[in-house]
């Protein structure tokens, strides 16, 4: 699939760590960038975005599910969907990414190992989707947070170090892991721990003996200590949700912030959607709402304190607010809590990749990586809100918009 050269041009650039305004040119070759300078170079065909084009590369989301349709009863659909009916949802959620210039996701939870093939059939038609880091089904306990997705496994070692091998074996990117209960879940509690610490280690030993990295579902402050004590290596949602409702606990930001966790803060409602929900909604119900953001806003503005590395994982499927190209409107929100856009940027490009394990190759606009861009009108660093104003995207150099 490989492109004739090219030279991409515009006005500004965020290369991953810095923003720099002034001629900017991106030679691309075979699908991975080739030269970055200020001119092209003589002889490349240029394709010019503008003065007021900004540079970007894609986007990374890190926590999404391409199997929720985004729908008001996500865990009916994908129970009742068959496997052709639940791929061809998945590829329109994978397209409609892309096309927001989220180039790629890490799908942390799957029915199957559907994500797998999808992540196959798009390295061969990239424009199609991004590119997908799949964990396959979540690790759960029986009858567990998500437990219909299929990854219920028995609470014991030898139980838990064999789910970790299949995963791996089947080439996985990533082992997610249900340390506490969810929502989506009947009888399941978002305070209440599964597993508990001494099992989350040996997924996590198991995991990093085979080289892949951990994402912990955590809500509660005593699933957060677990997985934080486990070793793992990103927590996602950290809603730090105690028996008596919100509870921040600076202990463990400082323990995060130490042992190098990061955190996939669950970011980015679709703005027509939360319209149309506020609408229809009770007083009580608002109240509630607004009691969710609150605890939210603490916790954030504690990790921000403290210096937790966090990443925007949208939670893309698990609800109407949260189409698969809500991503942009989490990182708009990310700022609202201490972040400047610039840090903003990096955390959705350069930290994410690492923390996903394809830095060098993701994530940043340097020799060697893929050509994987966003390119927006104006300047996202003065106003970050210049994200949803896309004026191309590229997939390993072919254009998908
Ligand atoms: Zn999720």
């Amino acid at each position: 699939m490989s492109v004739e050269a090219f030279a991409l041009v515009g006005g500004m650039v965020f290369d991953g760590n810095a923003f720099h305004e002034g001629p900017v040119s991106v030679v691309v070759r075979g699908g991975v960038i080739d030269e970055i300078g200020s001119t092209a170079p003589d002889g490349v065909r240029v394709v010019d975005l503008g003065e007021d084009a900004c540079l970007l590369p894609g986007l990374i989301d890190t926590h999404v599910h391409l199997v929720f349709d985004a729908g008001v009863d996500p865990v009916k659909s994908v129970c009742e969907a068959s496997e052709p009916e639940l791929l061809e949802s998945m590829r329109r959620a994978a397209r409609r990414a892309v096309h927001a210039g989220v180039t790629t996701i890490r799908d942390l939870g799957d029915r199957d190992y559907l994500s797998l093939g999808l992540r196959d059939e798009l390295a061969q038609d990239v424009v199609a989707g991004p590119e997908i880091l799949p964990a396959g089904p979540p690790i759960t306990t029986p009858g567990g947070h998500c437990f219909f997705l299929g990854g219920e496994t028995a609470p014991d070692a030898e139980s838990l170090i064999s789910a970790v091998r299949e995963r791996h074996s089947r080439g996985c990117s990533v082992i997610k892991v249900m340390a506490s209960g969810g929502n989506m879940t009947p009888g399941s509690l978002p305070t209440e721990p599964q597993f508990g610490r001494e099992l989350l280690k040996v997924v996590v030993d198991e995991a990093h003996r085979l080289g892949l990295p951990v994402a912990a579902h955590a809500h509660g402050v005593r699933s957060i200590d677990d997985a934080i004590a486990a070793g793992v290596d990103s927590i996602e949602h950290a809603s730090f949700v105690g028996e008596q409702g919100s509870d921040p606990q600076q202990g463990l930001m400082e323990a995060m912030a130490a042992r190098d966790v990061a955190v996939s803060a669950t970011l980015g409602f679709d703005p027509v959607a939360l319209a149309a929900m506020l609408e229809v909604m009770s007083p009580g119900q608002r109240e509630q709402l607004e009691a969710v953001r609150a605890a939210q806003d603490a916790a954030l503005q504690g990790l921000f304190k403290h210096g937790v590395k966090v990443s925007v994982g949208s939670d893309a499927g698990i609800a109407p607010l949260k189409p698969h190209d809500v991503l942009p409107h989490g990182l708009v929100e990310m700022a609202r809590h201490g972040w400047s856009p610039g840090e903003v940027l990096t955390a959705a490009t350069r930290d994410a990749a690492k923390l996903c394990g394809v830095e060098g190759r993701k994530g940043e606009l340097v020799t060697g990586a893929d050509a994987d861009f966003l390119v927006v009108r104006g300047n996202p660093v003065a106003d970050l809100e210049r994200l949803l104003d896309v004026r191309a995207v590229l997939r390993m150099g072919h254009r998908v918009r």
